[in-house]
C-alpha cells in the first residue's frame, strides 16, 4: 500500500530473498509473525541485526504471539549487540479479530487461527479513499484550489462567483478499498468464513492434499480443498495458495484440487509478485 512495506513472517531465507528482490530494508517498519514455529521467525534476529548494521534509527514494530521478545532479546544479549534503534514488541492475543495497527491509510487486524500452537493470521483493510476530482471541469466552473479538499471529502462547494457546485457533478467515486488476508498456519477453521467475508485477496496455507488428510489433521494444517472451501464460503475474489509440502511432485496438484471448489487460484512462489487493484 504505497510507501508502506509490511513483512509477514520471517523464516530463515527471508533476508536473502529481500535482498534478491531489492526491497529497501528502511521501508519495513512493521513485522508480523504469525506463530513461533521456527520456519516463521528464525530469520528475524538476523534481519534485526542487519537493520542495526545499516544504522537504522527509526523504531521497528514487531507483532507476534507471546514469547518472541524474550527469544530475540537473549539472542541480541549473547552477541552483546546494542541496537541503534528501538523495537516495540506487540503481543497478540484474543479469540476474535482485533485491530493491532491503524494509520491514515489502513487498519491491520490479527485473526486467530487453529494450529498446534497459538497462531494468528493478519487482515489488512484499506480505509475509504478520497473522491477523485474532475480537474478540467473544476477549472471551467471556477472552483478554487482551497476547496478541492472539501470536494474530495464529498462536500458541495461554491464557485468564485458564488454558484453552488454539486459534489456529484465534479467528482468521481474513489476505488473501493482493498482487503488482503494472510492465513498461515492453520487447520480448516470455520470462523474464518465470517471474519474474512468479501476480502479481495486471501493467502491461505495448503500444506497438504486430501490424499494426506490424516497428516493435515494431525499437524493442524490445511489441504488445498480446505483453503478453497474457506475462499468459496467467504466469497473472496482471489485465493493464493502457499506453504507447500515437498512430498508432492509439483505445485500444480494443489491448483487441480483447489479448482474443484474455487476458481480464482494463484500459486505462490519465491519472488513472485501479485498485484491487485480496484477500479
Ligand atoms: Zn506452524
Amino acid at each position: 500500500m504505497e510507501e508502506n512495506y509490511f513483512l509477514i513472517d520471517c523464516g530463515e531465507g527471508t533476508q536473502v530473498e529481500l535482498r534478491r528482490q531489492k526491497i529497501k530494508f528502511s521501508r519495513i517498519d512493521n513485522i508480523f509473525i504469525s506463530h513461533l514455529h521456527g520456519d516463521h521467525w528464525f530469520g528475524l534476529a538476523g534481519l534485526i541485526s542487519s537493520f542495526h548494521l545499516l544504522s537504522r534509527t527509526k523504531d521497528l514494530h514487531i507483532y507476534s504471539p507471546p514469547g518472541l521478545k524474550d527469544a530475540i532479546i537473549s539472542q541480541l544479549r549473547l552477541g552483546q549487540t546494542h541496537l541503534s534503534y528501538f523495537i516495540h514488541f506487540h503481543e497478540l492475543e484474543g479469540k476474535e479479530p482485533k485491530v493491532i495497527l491503524e494509520n491514515a491509510k489502513l487498519i491491520v487486524k490479527s485473526v486467530p487461527l487453529n494450529h498446534r500452537i497459538e497462531t494468528y493470521g493478519f487482515l489488512f483493510e484499506e480505509k475509504k479513499k478520497l473522491r477523485k476530482l474532475n480537474a478540467p471541469l473544476l477549472r471551467e466552473r471556477g472552483v478554487e484550489v482551497c476547496d478541492f479538499r472539501m470536494l474530495q471529502l464529498g462536500n458541495d462547494v461554491q464557485s468564485i462567483d458564488g454558484k453552488l457546485i454539486k459534489n456529484s457533478e465534479v467528482t468521481f467515486d474513489p476505488p473501493e478499498p482493498l482487503k488482503y488476508a494472510y492465513c498461515s498456519d492453520t487447520a480448516y477453521y470455520e470462523p474464518l468464513v465470517d471474519w474474512l467475508a468479501g476480502v479481495d485477496v486471501l493467502y491461505h496455507e495448503s500444506t497438504f492434499l486430501e490424499q494426506n488428510r490424516d497428516l493435515a489433521t494431525k499437524t493442524f494444517h490445511s489441504t488445498a480443498k480446505d483453503a478453497a472451501t474457506i475462499a468459496s464460503k467467504a466469497k473472496v475474489n482471489y485465493l493464493i495458495l502457499g506453504h507447500f509440502s515437498s512430498r508432492y511432485r509439483n505445485r500444480d496438484v494443489y491448483k487441480e484440487e483447489a479448482k474443484r471448489y474455487f476458481q480464482n487460484i494463484e500459486i505462490s512462489e519465491a519472488g513472485k509478485i501479485f498485484s491487485f487493484e480496484n477500479k
